[in-house]
Formats: C-alpha cells, sequence, structure tokens
C-alpha cells in the first residue's frame, strides 16, 4: 500500500477505517434480492437526510454525471446558469455541450449567487430552467439556498436545479422545504467515502418535464431512474461496494443525530477561521457567505503556497489544496468536511503552525 497521506483537500476527503471495512461486504448481483432489501433499508435514511418524500437516486458516476443528466431531462427552452466559481462556471458550458440554448448569470469568483439578481433574470420569462451551487467548492462561498429557492414560488415553471456536492450534511438542505426540483451531491465530499456515486432527488414537476423532453439519453434518464428505483433498483450496475459503505455512513449520520453533525461542521470550521485570523490571513469569501465544509483562504501574506503544501505533505503526511484553476497560488483550500474531529482539525492547526513557520 503507499503512504497514508491524510486528505484536506475539499474531496476526496479522508475515509475512515469503518468505511472501508463496511465495503468489503461478498458481492452481491444487482437484480437479486440482497441488493434490492439494502437499496430498501437505506432510502428512509436518505430520504430524512434530504427531506423528502421523493425517492432518492443512486447513480454510479460523480456528480457531473447528474449535473450533465439535469440538463438533458430538464431543459426544453433555455436554462439560466448561476456562475460564480470553478463548478458554477462549468455548468453553463455543459448546459451548452448538450445542445441547450444557455445564459449565465455571471458572478466574481468570491461572490455569492444572490435571489434578487435571479429574480431579474427569471421575470424576463426566458428560461425554464435554473442552475445554482449552494457551496461553491472553488472559492469558499455559501449561497443563499433559502432565499432563491423562495423564487420557485413565483416561478412555478422554472425548475430549480441545485448542486449541493460539497455543502450536502454539512448545513440543513431540505428538499421539500425549499420546494427545488433537483438536489444532487456525490460520495466523496461531505459523505467521506470514495469516489463513484452521486445522489439526487427530483420533485414530480421535474419529473413531468423530463417526460416531454426526448433526448435525455440512458444513462442518466430521470424516468429510468424512477421506475427502477419503484423496483429498489437501479438503471444499471451500481457500484455496489459503494451503497454498503453508504449504508454505514448514513448509520453514523443518525447515529450522531443530523443537528449535532451540523454543529460538529461549524465549529471546525470555526477553529480553521481562528487559525486564518490569528497568522493575519484573509478570507477569500466575505463575511456571511463563507462555506461550513472548507475554508478558502486568501492568500494577502504572499506565501509560497507549494512549499507550504510540501512541508505539511513531509512533515505531517497531510495535505491540502493550493487554489483552483486561476486561482492557484492565491489561495490555498482547507477541508473540515466529513468525519473530521475536534481532535483531527487541532492536529491539522498544529500541522498548518508548524509549517508555516518553517517556510
Ligand atoms: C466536487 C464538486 C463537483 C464535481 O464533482 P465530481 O464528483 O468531480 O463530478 C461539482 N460541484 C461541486 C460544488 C463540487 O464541489
Amino acid at each position: 500500500m503507499s503512504k497514508h497521506i491524510k486528505l484536506y483537500i475539499p474531496g476526496p476527503v479522508e475515509v475512515s477505517p469503518a468505511t472501508y471495512e463496511a465495503m468489503c461486504q461478498p458481492m452481491i448481483g444487482h437484480r437479486g434480492k440482497g441488493f434490492q432489501d439494502l437499496y430498501a433499508e437505506i432510502q428512509p435514511m436518505l430520504r430524512q437526510l434530504f427531506g423528502t418524500r421523493q425517492q432518492v437516486f443512486l447513480s454510479t458516476s460523480s456528480a457531473w454525471g447528474v449535473m450533465e443528466g439535469s440538463i438533458r431531462n430538464l431543459v426544453k427552452k433555455k436554462v439560466l446558469n448561476c456562475c460564480n466559481g470553478a463548478f458554477s462556471d462549468k455548468w453553463l458550458d455543459v448546459s451548452r455541450r448538450c445542445g441547450k440554448e444557455a445564459e449565465a448569470y455571471q458572478v466574481e469568483w468570491g461572490r455569492p449567487i444572490l435571489a434578487d439578481e435571479v429574480d431579474k433574470r427569471l421575470a424576463t420569462g426566458e428560461f425554464d430552467a435554473v442552475t445554482f451551487i449552494h457551496n461553491e467548492t472553488s472559492t469558499g462561498v455559501l449561497s443563499p439556498i433559502a432565499e432563491i429557492a423562495a423564487l420557485k414560488r413565483k416561478y412555478p415553471d422554472v425548475m430549480f436545479i441545485t448542486d449541493s456536492v460539497s455543502g450536502f450534511t454539512t448545513v440543513p438542505v431540505s428538499f421539500d422545504e425549499l420546494g427545488l426540483d433537483v438536489l444532487l451531491t456525490g460520495s466523496q465530499k461531505a459523505f467521506a467515502l470514495p469516489p463513484g456515486l452521486a445522489l439526487f432527488t427530483a420533485s414530480e414537476a421535474a419529473m413531468e418535464r423530463a417526460a416531454g423532453i426526448h433526448d435525455r439519453g440512458y444513462y442518466f434518464d430521470f424516468l429510468e431512474f424512477r421506475s427502477n428505483g419503484e423496483k429498489n433498483m437501479t438503471p444499471s450496475t451500481p457500484c455496489i461496494s459503494l451503497i454498503y459503505g453508504l449504508r454505514h455512513q448514513l448509520q453514523q449520520m443518525l447515529a450522531e443525530g443530523l443537528d449535532n453533525r451540523y454543529a460538529r461542521h461549524a465549529r471546525l470550521n470555526g477553529m480553521v477561521h481562528d487559525w486564518v485570523r490569528r497568522n493575519g490571513f484573509e478570507f477569500f469569501a466575505p463575511e456571511g457567505y463563507r462555506s461550513k465544509s472548507l475554508t478558502c483562504v486568501a492568500n494577502n501574506r504572499n506565501i509560497d503556497v507549494a512549499a507550504f503544501i510540501g512541508l505539511l505533505k513531509s512533515n505531517h503526511s497531510l495535505i491540502i489544496d493550493g487554489g483552483y484553476g486561476k486561482l492557484k497560488g492565491r489561495t490555498f483550500r482547507i477541508s473540515n468536511m466529513g468525519d473530521e474531529t475536534d481532535a483531527s482539525i487541532s492536529a491539522v492547526i498544529a500541522a498548518l503552525d508548524d509549517s508555516l513557520a518553517k517556510l
């Protein structure tokens, strides 16, 4: 086995030995009762987590599969892609690559998506779908999901498609209460599972929209997910080992209690924030819009980020991220999501202090 370098990059994150162990079940057939029982067992836990009465679907893909799938299933006329970072900007590109008419509501990287601005654009009547990213992982910005989702009441015919890949399970997101049309996430962020599984739910209205669109493809066809889900199955052979891991993580989350889980993420994130302030760094995201799952630190001290990460890796066997795309070197990101504890984040902070002093 290769040396264990602990991951404090914002995905993939650390996977616990207990999760790996839970995944080491003998393989089963995906059309047999064993799998159907597994699927049925996790549905109530997933519905509780998503805050929905709808089915929660398991897609054997990374989150991008469902992000692309949402465009293919739900955009008939034109989609408004809210762009404020690398993942949301890419979604605009993906919409166009799917052959859809798409327009950006472009915000400077580091700024949040604001409901008033979304409202102005939807008021044109041009759009029948909108995408936005709850927690922009590239910039550490948490956008006001409740305010944006509240627009659904004003624009009931617009599909509200939400990526909460790196926000989900770190702050409360209740699908039915928010009235969203799609909520999607992935396994390798706060779920603290290996990559390869995306999870999503979709509204009745989304299923109706999909039924009227005829080039949905197959692999990400929402109606395939629904009809297979009714039989406790997936459209194609799923990543069964990961689903065993998911069952374990769901049990852990519910045993901890969701409110405790959200409080833990806020507390650990606060510990990282304290380190940032104590060392004279600034936050890339403005106050009030900062992620609870990661911290995007502005490199206002102009440290050598690559050397800093090198020291963390060689002396402490852990890595953080050196900045996404055009923010490389200008920012660095520290994740606190998943199974982290006060002790593990304290150890990261001690490592950050030690490495900073050695620069
Ligand atoms: C990680 C991430 C994605 C992409 O996930 P993949 O699993 O690489 O497809 C999309 N959106 C956000 C906000 C992310 O953090």
